[in-house]
């Protein structure tokens, strides 16, 4: 890897600031005195400009090694904003695992809003992802590992595909952080993140982020527009709090990845998991792919129970280290149901294809230590033998 993101984590976003502040201010302002109507030292309206916000863009336009960063309220915010860069009537084709807020908006908002049609096809078939590609399709949109069955797309192949039929080729990077991958310097045009998840890191802001590529000047100025026309922005508070959270990303991720492969393997040897879907096992059907594309295979491990929903229940009724909640990312350990709880918007026969069932379970997994997370398993699991 090129950027030693040891140091980039911790220097990312940095600017002097005229009273020498190590760490950038909370501009709590909402708009700026000029000078005379119409001059300004840059700064108008903090829905246009806020100090401590573009310190957070800075910050995570070179965690990505992008040219500009944008920061949203949500997650879903920065989603929404990408696809108003699309004229109505456009075709996006997209890979079928994805965030299952994402399909909800894909489906139920932006296909009547802006009359958006949508294709879902297997993330690991660039064959039919291409041919999925018609005179209308304006975007591709991709989440490596993908939500919630660690499922891996080819960021290097699809950005090459994309290219080829001149699209917007946009990816969910959530999942793995730039710590990870970095979906730009594969060809990719735009990243976005839930920053809510292991951006923050800490389980207490909902936040996005937006970053567009060095080589998409053209999408630069027509995100910048939109974050200020449609007005989905993330308060200063939040953008401090995301910033500081990004202080020990690669820190947190590299612990985070270590537990989860510890875990991985333990889980694929108990007598009560079917199998396990993690990126790291040699029985992860992309494996390689992993190897070669991702630096750590992340935070987030699935797998089928060996029982019924009831089952289910009863094992997560027993961990005390596992927080049943939704979200991923934080520091501490959580555990989810996708079938009942992240992925219930998505339809039944589509969670059935996908193969979400009622006895897969994922885990985001913490930075605690591994042996206090595995004997709280173990226990878990013990439950009903
Ligand atoms: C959580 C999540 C989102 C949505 O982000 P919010 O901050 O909850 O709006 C989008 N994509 C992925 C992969 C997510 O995990």
């Amino acid at each position: 890897m090129s950027i030693d993101f040891q140091t980039l984590s911790v220097t990312a976003g940095l600017h002097e600031d005229q009273f020498g502040a190590v760490i950038p201010p909370i501009y709590a302002t909402s708009t700026y005195r000029q000078h005379g109507p119409g001059e300004h030292s840059g700064y108008e309206y903090s829905r246009s400009q806020n100090p401590t916000r573009e310190a957070l863009e800075r910050g995570i336009a070179e965690l990505e090694g992008g040219s500009r960063g944008y920061a949203f309220g949500s997650g879903l915010a920065a989603i929404a904003t990408v696809l108003d860069l699309l004229p109505a009537g456009s075709h996006i084709v997209a890979i079928d695992d994805l965030y299952g807020g994402s399909v909800r908006l894909f489906d139920r908002v932006r296909s009547h809003s802006a009359n958006l049609a949508i294709t879902y096809v297997p993330s690991d078939d660039p064959a039919a992802l291409e041919a999925a590609i018609g005179p209308d399709t304006r975007m591709l949109w991709v989440e490596t590992p993908s939500n919630p069955l660690n499922k891996l797309a080819d960021l290097a192949l699809l950005a090459k595909i994309s290219a080829r039929h001149q699209l917007i080729a946009v990816a969910d990077n959530t999942f793995a952080s730039p710590v990870i991958q970095q979906p730009l310097s594969h060809g990719f045009d735009i990243v976005v993140h839930s920053a809510t998840k292991y951006l923050n890191g800490h389980s207490d802001v909902i936040a996005g982020v937006a970053v567009v590529s060095k080589q998409r000047p053209d999408l630069v100025e027509k995100l910048a527009f939109l974050h200020n026309a449609t007005g989905a922005i993330l308060d200063p508070f939040s953008s401090f709090l995301v910033l500081r959270g990004i202080r020990t990303l690669a820190l947190r991720v590299e612990q985070h990845s270590r537990n989860a492969l510890e875990i991985a393997r333990w889980l694929e040897r108990h007598p009560r998991v079917k199998s396990v879907r993690y990126p790291g096992l040699p029985s992860h059907p992309q494996h390689s792919l992993a190897q070669r594309q991702m630096n750590g295979f992340g935070g987030i491990v699935s797998f089928y129970l060996d029982g019924d929903a009831s089952q289910v229940k009863q094992v997560l009724s027993r961990s005390r280290l596992f927080t049943l909640a939704e979200s991923l990312g934080g520091v501490e350990s959580l555990v989810c149901v996708p079938e009942a709880m992240t992925h219930a918007s998505v339809p039944a026969e589509r969670r059935q294809a996908l193969g979400i069932s009622d006895n897969l379970i994922r885990l985001s997994v913490g930075i605690e230590s591994a042996a206090a997370l595995i004997a709280d398993l173990d226990h878990a699991l013990a439950a009903d033998r």
